[in-house]
């Protein structure tokens, strides 16, 4: 698996303004344009040079722990009771727990490359701020992580994570004091200090070329996941199921298999309390076009243009926006997206642990919880590979209180 780490875009996508389709683009301050168009010039350099990739490929393997296996889920596959073989892409057993560290490790190396001794990030749950105080930690870069007080509360121990990794998080008092006011924040520190920062996004999410960068950062997990399942069955899957929050996990395990006409996407969003009550994240499901940070896509908003306060027993998935190329894999019609409630995901968090002695996190626990469903879609023999994006550690509190 060496050197495969930056893949050549399956889809061609995106075109030379940075868009999938009509969305996308750089929807941001004269100040920023330059900024991005340094970064995109040395990502693309980065992208031919062997010798990045190499130093890439050996940090994936030797601090992350890539590549992460591909579990057959004999028990959970049999419990679900038709015939359909479920294969898990254990990105929970990386390094920090989740598949975030592929990301941060590449922006990390792409920094140092650039010769800024900075890094800023925005942070939700805090698990982005985690893999990006560790890499800072790791590459010797001064590391600032934005990050809402109403999820500092909430998040304690990753605050403290942070902090021991060397990390400053800086609270955001403004707006809502969650995700989307952490992010507009650092993008206010970027355009001020974009001489000595670079700020690593955490999603495939933002402006161009963020959505394609982190793309091709995470597609090592569909790429690996293309060759192993060929090893394990001697064929294609069928189906490939993943999360959606900002959309990274679910683009980096989808990609890879975009020509693979025959391989059916489905990204599984946030339901929340219910799509009827207004309390969700369901973002590609509800939502409607517009621009949120520096990018055009599927957006949860009201009339006015407003955006909406999102809701979601997962941290990771409670956020307004999402990735514009899944926005066009939407439009176009080569994925499919669906949306579970709070409560669906801790049956799926349940019915995990108890059949095959994994805790997921909260987020993977909605795509496992859409299994029942899917199964019934699919013809018997059918092969499905559902990413496991992190571990359930960081929610056992949450599950605990919930299921009082
Ligand atoms: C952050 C996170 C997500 C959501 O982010 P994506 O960009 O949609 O992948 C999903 N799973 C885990 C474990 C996370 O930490």
């Amino acid at each position: 698996m060496s050197a495969q780490s930056l893949p050549d875009s399956r889809s061609r996508l995106p075109d030379r303004q940075g868009r999938f389709g009509p969305f996308g683009g750089q929807f941001v301050p004269e100040t920023l344009m330059a900024a991005l168009a340094e970064l995109e010039g040395v990502y693309r350099k980065a992208h031919r040079d062997r010798s990045f990739r190499r130093e890439l490929d050996a940090y994936l393997q030797d601090y992350a722990g890539r590549p992460t296996p591909l579990y057959y889920a004999r028990r959970l596959s049999e419990r679900l009771g038709c015939r359909i073989r479920i294969y898990l892409k254990r990105e929970d057993l990386l390094h920090t727990g989740a598949h975030k560290i592929n990301n941060t490790l590449g922006q990390g190396l792409l920094c140092r490359k650039m010769g800024k001794p900075r890094v800023i990030a925005e942070t939700g749950a805090g698990q982005h701020g985690v893999a990006t105080a560790t890499v800072a930690a790791l590459l010797g870069l001064k590391c600032d992580v934005y990050m809402g007080q109403t999820d500092m509360v909430r998040q304690r121990l990753n605050v403290f994570r942070m902090r021991m990794l060397g990390g400053r998080v800086i609270p955001v008092t403004s707006g809502s004091k969650t995700l989307k006011d952490a992010c507009n924040e650092a993008i206010r520190d970027w355009v001020t200090n974009v001489r000595d920062t670079h700020y690593i996004l955490g999603s495939v999410v933002g402006p161009h070329p963020y959505p394609m960068m982190v793309r091709d950062f995470q597609s090592v997990i569909g790429q690996e996941a293309r060759v192993q399942i060929r090893q394990a069955t001697g064929r294609l899957p069928d189906c490939v199921i993943a999360c959606v929050g900002g959309g990274s996990n679910a683009m980096g395990t989808f990609h890879p298999f975009y020509r693979d006409r025959s391989v059916r996407f489905v990204g599984v969003e946030a339901a929340g309390a219910g799509l009827a009550t207004g309390r969700h994240a369901a973002t590609l499901v509800r939502g409607t076009v517009g621009v949120l940070h520096g990018s055009k896509s599927f957006l949860l908003q009201d009339r006015n243009g407003q955006v909406i306060e999102t809701h979601s027993i997962s941290a990771g998935l409670d956020y307004p926006g999402v990735g514009p190329e899944h926005a066009f894999y939407k439009k176009s019609g080569r994925a499919e997206y669906v949306a579970v409630t709070d409560q669906e995901a801790l049956q799926g968090f349940r019915l995990l642990a108890e059949t095959e002695g994994i805790l997921p996190a909260l987020e993977p626990a909605h795509a496992i919880a859409y299994l029942p469903k899917l199964c019934k879609r699919l013809k018997a023999g059918s092969i499905v590979i559902l990413c496991l994006s992190g571990r359930g550690d960081k929610d056992v509190e949450t599950v605990a209180e919930q299921l009082q």
